[in-house]
């Protein structure tokens, strides 16, 4: 069976745990470098991405999600979870200079939606590979947004802004954004699919993800330093 490790520090980890199921793939918690071991892909949840990056320092955790994706794990981010994973924050960089693990071509805006209470949901026109049963039920949740990527990196959903959206933001020619991409074993979306009923997107991650090796830590290392 393909494992996949989800990042369980706070966030919608246990609904990512029963999607990761629902869809044939072995779900595991992860707090600690050493539940890595065996796993072929890794979820960043949604939640709250500057704490996810405090905890993650303070349980000495970047180390190990970093070599975890140097050796070619598999890795999806949700939400806070594609903040986490973006080369390049623009607000919130400047606002917090928060930690990012990175890795994934993209410029993100974190709270580009707004406050909690402009979250909201939408039929999202998505391309998932392998799929095309129409529209994904999108939930955005204090959402980032993607607002430019680097070559390589496949944009696999957009939002086109309506007009309300548009009367909000600063740069008021800005028509769409970016929410789903992937590039090669990297997978981000701004929306959450754990909360829906429908489990396509975590069927293709744990496919990715089965394409890839089972990751062996770095052992002994990694949890004399936890
Ligand atoms: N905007 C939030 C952040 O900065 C993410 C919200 C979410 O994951 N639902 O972390």
């Amino acid at each position: 069976k393909v494992k996949i490790g989800v990042l369980a520090i706070q966030g919608s980890f246990a609904e990512h745990c029963a999607h990761v199921r629902r869809a044939g793939g072995e779900a595991v918690e992860v707090r600690k470098a050493e539940q890595l071991s065996g796993c072929h892909g890794l979820i960043i949840p949604g939640g709250e991405s500057t704490t996810m990056a405090n905890i993650c320092r303070r349980w000495n955790l970047f180390d190990s999600l970093r070599d975890f994706q140097a050796k070619g794990g598999a890795v999806w981010g949700t939400c806070a979870g594609l903040i986490f994973l973006a080369e390049r924050i623009n607000r919130g960089a400047k606002e917090g200079g928060q930690e990012l693990l990175g890795g994934l071509d993209v410029t993100v805006d974190r709270n580009f939606f707004g406050s909690q209470i402009d979250s909201f949901e939408t039929n999202l026109p998505c391309k998932i590979p392998g799929d095309d049963n129409g529209p994904f039920r999108a939930i955005f949740i204090r959402a980032p947004a993607i607002l430019s990527v680097g070559d390589g990196v496949e944009v696999l959903g957009e939002y086109v802004l309506p007009a309300e959206k548009r009367a909000e933001i600063d740069d008021k020619a800005l028509e769409k954004i970016i929410v789903a991409v992937k590039s090669k074993r990297l997978m981000a979306t701004s929306f959450h699919p754990e909360i829906t009923a429908d489990t396509r997107w975590h069927k293709l991650f744990v496919e990715m993800a089965g394409d890839c090796e089972a990751y062996v830590g770095f052992g002994e290392d990694a949890v004399a330093k936890a």
